[in-house]
């Protein structure tokens, strides 16, 4: 038994082909995992609980539902994408939501999880866009808008961000290195997964002299990426996109 960890999928009904790819995944791989955690970026964008309950998301929140009803413990945290998933959508599916900064136990070991948005410190845009919508008054105005008021602000947001990054430099876009250890150090972890910057790799570095490690998870645009986690055993496996 293993514990599967996947981040960044950006499902979309505009990419359906990725949508069956995780159905796949659920069929093949999540249905018999211990447990199932999701860093984030889960959906291309969520406006709502009350919009993302009753739209194209549907057969992706009645897959999960299916998940956690045959007894499989999911988990979910938030990404810069689709930190306005909700507890109706987690009543609905079953998934528990976590904050957007956990430590678990994985077979003795403490690992901090986290999307990685709060990483890319030298994004001063992203931080920016960050502070602005993690904040719970504009979330609450946001909130209060009409579906479609809504998902014209999404879309805007998305035309934005897709502007802003082809105009920014890689390493710019990628973690800090300080965010790192810093969030590190607060959680008094040796170890971290997390997704966001699509760069996928097993990064071992020296934290105050200890060995310490950080694993990043693969974006779903071409392929499906899993972590796959047994005792002192992490594998990053790809599969699909042929
Ligand atoms: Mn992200």
């Amino acid at each position: 038994m293993a514990t599967l960890i996947i981040s960044d999928l950006h499902l979309s009904p505009e990419r359906p082909h990725i949508v069956q790819l995780f159905f796949k995944f659920l069929e093949e791989q999540a249905a018999q995992a211990e447990a199932l955690y999701i860093l984030g970026d889960f959906f291309e964008f969520w406006i709502g609980d009350d919009a993302g309950l009753s739209t194209d998301f549907q057969p992706v929140n009645d897959a999960l539902k299916q998940l956690t009803a045959a007894g499989i413990p999911v988990y979910f945290m938030g990404g810069n994408r689709d930190f306005l998933v909700g507890q109706a959508w987690a009543d609905y599916t079953g998934v528990k939501r976590l904050p957007e900064e956990y430590v678990i136990d994985l077979y003795g070991e403490r690992v901090l999880l986290l999307h990685g948005d709060s990483l890319t410190t030298d994004d001063v845009e992203q931080q920016a866009f960050r502070n602005m919508v993690m904040n719970p008054d504009w979330q609450a105005m946001f909130l209060g808008k009409s579906i479609p008021e809504r998902l014209e602000m999404a879309q805007q947001a998305r035309m934005e961000s897709q502007k802003h990054q082809s105009g920014m430099k890689e390493e710019i876009m990628d973690v800090n290195q300080n965010a790192v250890e810093d969030v590190m150090r607060k959680h008094g972890v040796s170890k971290m997964i997390h997704g966001h910057t699509h760069r996928p790799d097993m990064h071992d570095f020296l934290l105050d002299g200890d060995m310490a490690e950080r694993i990043v998870l693969a974006d779903w645009y071409e392929k499906g990426n899993v972590l796959r986690v047994r005792k002192d055993r992490f594998e990053l496996n790809y599969f699909g996109g042929d």
